[in-house]
C-alpha cells in the first residue's frame, strides 16, 4: 500500500536499527544505563508493541511511555460526571467507543446504558449535532475528550450549533492538551528523560513550535514521529544523533503529514470557541495549570457543565482514585504496566480496573495485547 507499506519496509528497518545500534555505543548507553526516550502519544506506544521495536532495538534504549492518551488521563470523577449527566431522564449522552467502557467509581457509561440510560455512540460530533436535530424535546450531550487533534470538530459542531440555533445540544468539554503535562514531566525531579517522541496527530494541529521550550528550557531534544515502525526508528535514530552531537533542537520527522506551522483552519475554530481553564485535573498527573480548555462565553448556551452546574462549574473538587491502581505510575511512566500489581489479576481487558488497559491507545491494552497477557500468565 503506497504511503504505508514503504515505512514498514524491513530492509530498511534493519539499517536504522543497525545505526541506532552505532549511535547507542557512540553515547554509551547500555542495559545499566539506557537513554529514556518517552513516546508522548499513545499511538506510537501501540506501534512500538505491535512491530516489537521494543526488543529489536539496542538494549541502552528504554521507551518511557507517556500520558498521551486521552481516555487514559480523564480521571474518575469525570467518568462519575458523564454517568450523572447522562442519567438524567432528559438527556442523550453521546460519545465516542473507547469511553464507553472506561470505569468510574460506580459504574462506566456502558453500565449505566445497561442500566437505561440513554447512550449512544457516535463516531463523530455531527452524528451528535444530528441527533439533536431530530429529538427537539430531548437535551442532546456530546462528550467532548481529546488533545488538540479531536479539538477541533468539537469546537465546529458548537459553531454549526450556534448558526442553528440548536439550544438542546450541548458539550461535556474534557479537550487537554499536551505540552502542559510534558512541563509537569520535565519539572518532576523524579523523571529521568534524555528525549520525547513528539505525537504526529496532535502537531498536525498545532505544528512543532509548542514544543519549542522543550529543548530551549530543558535541553532536551523531542523529535515529532510518524506512526510506521521505520518512522519511530528514524526519529529515535534523530534523537540520539541530537544527544551525541550535544544539541537539543525540535525536529519533525513526519514533514509529510505536519506543517510547521499546523492547521490554521483548525487552529482559528480552537481560538474561537475554546479558552484556557485556570487548570484541568489529570489521572496520576493532578491538577496541571491551563492544560484544559473550557468553551468560551460566546458558546456558554452549549457548555454541558454550565448547563447542568456538574463539574467544574459545581465548584472545587476532589475524588480520589481507585486504591491498588497504579494508573498514574503507569501513565507518567514511572513503572511498567507489568509491574502494576493487578495487571491480568484485578485488571484485564474484560473487567478493566484503569482506563489505560481500555482505551485502544492505553499502555497497559497494548502490553497486554501484543504479548503482555503471556507474562502475566507467567
Ligand atoms: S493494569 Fe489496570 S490498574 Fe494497573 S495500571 Fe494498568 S489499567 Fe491501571
Amino acid at each position: 500500500m503506497k504511503f504505508a507499506s514503504e515505512f514498514r519496509d524491513p530492509t530498511a528497518a534493519k539499517g536504522l536499527l543497525a545505526a541506532i545500534a552505532h549511535k547507542a555505543d557512540e553515547i554509551g548507553a547500555t542495559g545499566e544505563k539506557p537513554v529514556h526516550i518517552m513516546e508522548i502519544c499513545g499511538g506510537h506506544t501501540h506501534s512500538i508493541f505491535r512491530y516489537g521495536l521494543d526488543k529489536l532495538i539496542h538494549e541502552g534504549i528504554e521507551f518511557i511511555h507517556g500520558p498521551g492518551c486521552p481516555v487514559c488521563v480523564l480521571p474518575m470523577s469525570r467518568v462519575d460526571e458523564c454517568v450523572e449527566i447522562a442519567e438524567r431522564p432528559e438527556v442523550i449522552f453521546t460519545t465516542f467507543g473507547d469511553a464507553m467502557r472506561v470505569p468510574g467509581h460506580k459504574k462506566s457509561l456502558l453500565q449505566a446504558k445497561a442500566a437505561g440510560a440513554d447512550i449512544r455512540m457516535v463516531y463523530s460530533p455531527l452524528d451528535a449535532l444530528e441527533i439533536a436535530r431530530r429529538n427537539p424535546e430531548r437535551e442532546v450531550v456530546f462528550f467532548g475528550l481529546g488533545f488538540e487533534t479531536t479539538t477541533p470538530s468539537t469546537a465546529l459542531s458548537i459553531q454549526q450549533a450556534a448558526r442553528e440555533g440548536l439550544n438542546n445540544f450541548s458539550v461535556f468539554c474534557n479537550h487537554i492538551t499536551v505540552p502542559e503535562p510534558i512541563k509537569a514531566l520535565l519539572d518532576d525531579p523524579h523523571m529521568v528523560l534524555d528525549g520525547f517522541i513528539g505525537p504526529g496527530h496532535v502537531s498536525m494541529v498545532i505544528g512543532v513550535h509548542p514544543y519549542d521550550f522543550i529543548a530551549a528550557d530543558y535541553g532536551k531534544p523531542l523529535v515529532v514521529a510518524g506512526f510506521e515502525p521505520t518512522d519511530l526508528l528514524q526519529s529515535v535514530l534523530m534523537v540520539l544523533t541530537q544527544i551525541a552531537e550535544g544539541r537539543a533542537s525540535v525536529e519533525n520527522q513526519y514533514a509529510r503529514v505536519v506543517p510547521e506551522h499546523g492547521n490554521p483552519v483548525s487552529l482559528a475554530a480552537i481560538a474561537d470557541v475554546y479558552e484556557r481553564r485556570p487548570s484541568f485535573e489529570w489521572r496520576g498527573l493532578g491538577e496541571i495549570d491551563a492544560s484544559g480548555l473550557r468553551i468560551r462565553e460566546a458558546y456558554r448556551a452549549f457548555d454541558a457543565e454550565e448547563k447542568f452546574g456538574i463539574g467544574y462549574a459545581a465548584g472545587p473538587r476532589d475524588v480520589p482514585e481507585i486504591e491498588g491502581c497504579a494508573c498514574g505510575q503507569v501513565m507518567t511512566g514511572r513503572i511498567k504496566p507489568t509491574a502494576c500489581p493487578q495487571f491480568g489479576k484485578g485488571c484485564t481487558p474484560e473487567m478493566p480496573l484503569g482506563a489505560l488497559m481500555v482505551s485502544s491507545e492505553g499502555a497497559c491494552a497494548a502490553y497486554w495485547q501484543y504479548g503482555g497477557a503471556r507474562v502475566a500468565a507467567e
